[in-house]
């Protein structure tokens, strides 16, 4: 009987169906489901038969009908997929698997957000958009015979079917599925507001029916009158976008005045505003609510006029108007696009199908452009973009959306940067897998990690994604850092010790920063990690760091602290060539007036904030600060160890002749003494005086030089000039 039923609903949307194809599978179907009941005590066979049926309904092909009569044999009965493929053909076999493996799904997450994630995954594992057709069939038929299950059963399937099932059923245009499915749901989910909406709903049913019968008359005359062919309905809106209006725009009943909405149907799109003309001369439109999704269509390839006018009693009603074409798309929607073209071999099947699809796609891109809510536009055309991802879940039941192609290390990276480095394993659906195991839609992963565990550097080619990559290398970077750091201050401390001098120099962390910025390193480890590196010698760092030590440390020194400091005190530390007794750390200068050369018997004062300058002993300055301020004079001695060089200014005075420059200058290459500055001139009395800067070590050598020049032929004199500036050697 119900074959026959099917047959017959089949043959009307496509004569040339393939009836031996169908009846086989209702055969097959009926033979494996042999002997089970249903809740209801019906023979289970009935709800195979119900699906098809619904899916005759949207007058999808044989193939599809099939899937839904077979639909349930794998995962309720010994059949297996096998079977199916070799007695039906590989399509049917893969509708059959996609809809069992979406059977197995458990939407364990109640959390709203989730929702979308699941509804994605459900797109992406179902493949063939056919098969989220089959599954919203099945779970058609079940709302429908919820009544047989438990009360905590038909709240659980109420509240998926309305996070889940209708949207989807929405996103795809199938408003035909959607309606049943959400007022199904509804009467479940809160049977309370439902029977007091119903109840409101046939309350001023009979008067409503009465004005819609009235408004159809009258509009079918008008628009018979004015040569337009016409098919005009009165329909009810669902009771669950009634509640969901009253609930969203917190409403009364009352105030919902589209309760009850008239469509008129017509043959092309000139008719649409040509029937629009018509309503408009007939009633006042409501300014606002006139929308135009003929021009500007919804993602879901919703096409309609829609307008709200004032009634013959002052009551305003909705009037939808559009082509049959478009009526036909609205309520089926994508399902529309699938199906059957008779006649043609399975392979151009394929290209049919294909084109069909990215003909859709390719509507919804030139759309795009008009789209408001682009966001829209992304979910609908994600069923398509979706083969590149992969849907997971967290043993909570959330659901993490990766890259095709993603592993474990992928997935711990995406849940916590920590559960990433710590990763030492992972489960799927409870068991163990290697950490490159390519993971599958629907997943449930578990990851074990070892806090005292890090990456291992083949990850980088192991995981898919950029996330994981990214954090895998920043964990190497920080741990090679590490190293750099500790290698980077042993070798500054051995440079420290090399050069004579204590460790606790690297104590003056102010210090230190300053030498970092001027590096643009901003902390002290950085400092450390660059040495360690090499980027920069810990030579330069520690020289750096006694310039800042030397010219900010600058004490100014009481002589009372002085005088205590020196009773006790012992030779200080040398800093540039010269040690003072009992103080390290000063700034030391060695006095322009009468520049001091290692070997000079020299005497230091302390100055009022510029370190210690230092003069020979018999300096005339010297003897005066003496006088005046005898308890600044502060003992100081040569380094002897000091290797620098010391500029010193001689004046040369002699008879002016060819080649005496030359030969003062001989004398010094001879004694491979260097000179950066020589001047000579000559008065017109003949005498010649040449001014020179020699670069010397003692005073030894000073003396050694000024007797060289001396003996040079026509010279008379040779005395210092200045000097006194150290030079690094
Ligand atoms: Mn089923």
């Amino acid at each position: 009987m119900s074959l026959t039923e099917i047959i017959k609903q089949v043959k009307n949307y496509n004569p040339a169906a393939d009836i031996a194809f169908l009846r086989k599978a209702y055969r097959y179907a009926e033979w494996a489901h042999f002997g089970q009941k249903r809740n209801s005590g019906e023979d289970f066979f009935i709800h195979p038969v119900e699906v098809a049926k619904i899916l005759a309904d949207l007058q999808l092909d044989s193939t599809t009908l099939a899937g839904g009569l077979l639909h349930d044999v794998v995962e309720d009965t010994g059949v297996t997929l096998e079977d199916i493929e070799e007695e039906f053909g590989q399509e049917v076999a893969l509708l059959v698997d996609g809809v069992t493996k979406l059977s197995k799904l458990e939407f364990k997450s109640k959390e709203e957000r989730q929702a979308e994630n699941l509804r994605k995954m459900f797109l992406a594992m179902a493949q063939d958009i056919r098969v989220v057709l089959i599954k919203l069939a099945d779970r058609l038929h079940n709302l429908r015979t919820l009544d047989y299950q438990s009360e905590a059963k038909q709240r659980e399937k109420a509240e998926e079917t309305l996070d889940i099932f209708a949207p989807l059923a929405h996103r795809l245009g199938i408003y035909r599925i959607k309606w049943e499915l959400e007022d199904i749901s509804f009467r479940y989910r809160h049977p309370e507001e439902y029977y007091k909406l119903k109840e409101l709903v046939s309350a001023t049913r009979r008067k409503r029916e009465e004005f819609i019968q009235q408004v159809i008359n009258n509009l079918g005359d008008r628009l018979k009158e004015m040569g337009i062919k016409s098919e005009i309905q009165g329909r009810p809106k669902n009771f669950y976008s009634i509640y969901k209006k009253m609930k969203d725009q917190k409403k009364d009943f009352t105030e919902i005045f589209d309760v009850f909405a008239v469509r008129i149907l017509v043959d092309t799109v000139k008719d649409c505003y040509g029937a629009l003309g018509i309503t408009h001369t007939m009633w006042k439109p409501i300014p606002g609510r006139f929308k135009d999704y003929i021009a500007m269509p919804k993602t879901n390839m919703y096409q309609s006029l829609h307008t709200t006018v004032i009634g013959p009693e002052g009551e305003p009603f909705e009037i939808q108007i559009r082509t049959f074409d478009m009526h036909s798309t609205a309520e089926y929607g994508i399902a529309a696009h699938w199906r059957y073209k008779e006649g043609a071999s399975s392979a151009n099947r394929g290209v049919n199908e294909a084109d069909q699809k990215l003909a859709w796609l390719r509507q919804l891109l030139e759309w795009q452009k008009d789209l408001r809510d682009a966001k829209e536009f992304i979910e609908g055309l994600k069923i398509d973009i979706f083969s590149n991802a992969v849907f997971v879940f967290t043993p909570r039941g959330d659901v993490v959306e990766l890259p095709a192609g993603s592993v474990p290390i992928d997935f711990a990276y995406r849940i916590h940067t920590d559960i990433g480095h710590r990763c030492i394993g992972a489960k799927v659906n409870g068991r163990i897998v290697p950490l490159d195991y390519k993971l599958k839609n629907g997943n449930i992963i578990e990851i074990i990690t070892n806090k005292n565990n890090g990456p291992s550097r083949d990850w980088i080619n192991t995981v898919k994604t950029s996330q994981a990559k990214a954090r895998i290398r920043q964990w190497f970077k920080r741990e090679e850092k590490e190293e750099n750091i500790i290698k980077g201050k042993e070798m500054i401390e051995r440079e420290i010790r090399k050069q004579g001098l204590e460790l606790s120099v690297l104590k003056h962390e102010e210090k230190l920063s300053e030498v970092g910025q001027r590096y643009s390193l901003s902390t002290i480890d950085d400092i450390f990690a660059a040495v360690g590196s090499g980027q920069i010698t810990a030579l330069n760092i520690l020289q750096r760091l006694k310039e800042e030590l030397d010219i900010n440390d600058k004490k100014d020194i009481t002589a009372e602290e002085l005088l205590s400091k020196q009773v006790k005190g012992d030779w200080g530390k040398p800093t540039q060539g010269i040690r003072v007794k009992g103080i390290d750390n000063l700034l030391i200068r060695l006095s322009h007036c009468c520049n001091p050369v290692p070997g000079d018997e020299i005497v230091g004062y302390i100055t009022r904030g510029r370190g210690v300058s230092v003069h020979r002993a018999d300096c005339k300055n010297l003897q005066e600060l003496q006088s005046n301020e005898p308890d600044r004079m502060v003992e100081v001695v040569w380094d002897k160890d000091f290797t620098s060089s010391f500029q010193v200014k001689l004046e040369v005075t002699g008879i002016d002749r060819a080649g005496l420059l030359n030969d003062v200058l001989n004398v010094l290459v001879d004694m491979k003494i260097s000179t950066n500055w020589v001047t000579a001139r000559t008065r017109k009395d003949r005498m010649a005086t040449i001014e020179l800067a020699l670069y010397l070590k003692s005073l030894e050598q000073l003396e050694y030089v000024m007797n060289k020049i001396k003996r040079v032929k026509d010279v008379y004199g040779v005395r210092r000039i200045s000097g006194g500036q150290t030079v690094a050697h």
